[in-house]
């Protein structure tokens, strides 16, 4: 049944108003720029699916905890009700709180497959922020293979704990990192889960589409993260630049083509984009409709045919392939950390917690990766790449 419906204010002033009132408030006047160019933007709305089997009409974006905390009113004004890894707030925002639960959707993250230290970190998080109930326990890409997915089930034994005492109502799970589509594959066999998050960008590989199309038949809802993935770097490359400016001019908004892109696979019901900032906001959220233009049509071409020379797509088929056993997928995804997200120091950690045996320092250059990756990539060169930013 669905239960999902939009904001529940009675008034909703314009973001655009809102922003030049906030943007006031900014502290040494962060944003001038962005904020004077989003005063001629259209007033904006998002659009409502239904998640999977949960029913819930969700917003085509879904915000996310660490976004720009000046950001939550604005993003509750446009209408997204989708708030996700909760966890990390130290209390419920005003904005929220203000709304009626039944109206605005919530996840935990959970990163242990302990039956305890799932249902334990599950709770501290919920009554930390005061809820009676979470609407989805999200198990955070804890599974590395796709037999984990059957084989530790101790938070299937925390959900169904939560689920009986009114405290969650719904299993989903965030997935990045290597054989992401096997393992969100096993995920959706198992019949346990009832919506997905995996990285899915402009480039997806054959397999990905393959496991969102399964998705789709079996009703699992699938919610796309690091959709961004590529973008940033191909915003670096001035010859991406210029093809996508004859496409969409020069103030041409690159997420808002990118976001109707992946919206548009057959299955996909929303996105998680990074807002860090307001110009990322107004980029992410300007869209009318959800149909792709001709223009955004050939722009993302040109995105995509740079991210997939460049944004490894984290398939895994290299994985089996190369004879030192080099975490590939995983080192490309921090050397992404790094690049694409300013997060140096968490990815150069996250590395260094990787087996000497298994870094790029220990490749042989034997170039079998190269021949198995769908995407043709030169693995090699950004192995090489990944190894100057991460140690
Ligand atoms: S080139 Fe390096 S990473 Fe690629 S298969 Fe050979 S040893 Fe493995
Ligand atoms: S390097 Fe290529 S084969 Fe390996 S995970 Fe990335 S996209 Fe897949």
């Amino acid at each position: 049944m669905p239960h999902g419906r939009g904001p529940s204010r009675l008034t909703r002033r314009g973001f655009i108003g809102r922003s030049a009132i906030a943007a006031g408030a900014l502290a040494g006047g962060a944003l001038p720029a962005a904020v004077a160019r989003a005063q001629d933007e259209p007033k904006k709305r998002v659009v409502y699916r239904p998640l999977g089997r949960t029913g819930f009409q969700v917003s085509h974006v879904v915000a996310a905890w660490d976004w720009n905390e000046w950001l939550y009113g604005e993003a509750v004004d446009v209408g997204i009700n989708y708030w996700h890894k909760i966890a990390g707030w130290p209390a419920l925002p005003d904005p929220i709180r203000a709304l009626d639960r039944e109206a605005w959707y919530c996840d935990i993250a959970i990163d242990s497959f302990e039956e305890d230290g799932a249902y334990e970190q599950f709770e501290w998080a919920r009554k930390n922020l005061g809820l009676e109930y979470i609407d989805a326990m999200k198990l955070h890409s804890i599974c590395k293979t796709p037999e984990d997915v059957t084989a530790k089930t101790g938070y299937l034994r925390a959900f169904d704990r939560l689920k009986a005492e009114g405290k969650v109502r719904h299993l989903a799970a965030a997935q990045h990192g290597a054989e992401l589509p096997a393992i969100c594959t096993a995920m959706i066999e198992s019949g346990h889960f009832d919506h997905l998050q995996p990285a899915l960008g402009v480039a997806p590989t054959p397999d990905l589409l393959k496991m969102v199309e399964l998705a789709n038949q079996r009703n699992v809802g699938i919610i796309a993260k690091k959709v961004m993935g590529g973008v940033n770097r191909a915003q670096q490359d001035a010859q991406v630049r210029a093809e996508v400016e004859k496409h969409l001019g020069k103030d041409g908004k690159w997420g808002a083509a990118v976001i109707k892109t992946v919206l548009s696979y057959p299955g996909v019901t929303a996105v998680t984009p990074r807002c860090a900032n307001y110009q990322q906001f107004v980029d992410n959220l300007s869209t009318e409709g959800l149909e792709p233009t001709p223009g955004e049509v050939g722009a993302v071409e040109a995105i995509r045919r740079h991210a997939r020379a460049e944004q490894c797509s984290y398939c895994g088929k290299c994985l089996g392939s190369c004879p030192q056993g080099i975490a590939i997928a995983d080192t490309l995804r921090y050397a992404t950390y790094c690049e694409a997200y300013g997060l140096a120091p968490q990815a150069r950690r996250l590395y260094a917690r990787l087996p000497h045996e298994r870094r790029a320092e220990a490749c042989r250059d034997c170039g079998t990766c190269e021949r198995v990756c769908p995407q043709d990539m030169e693995v090699r060169r950004k192995l090489r790449e990944a190894r100057v930013l991460l140690t």
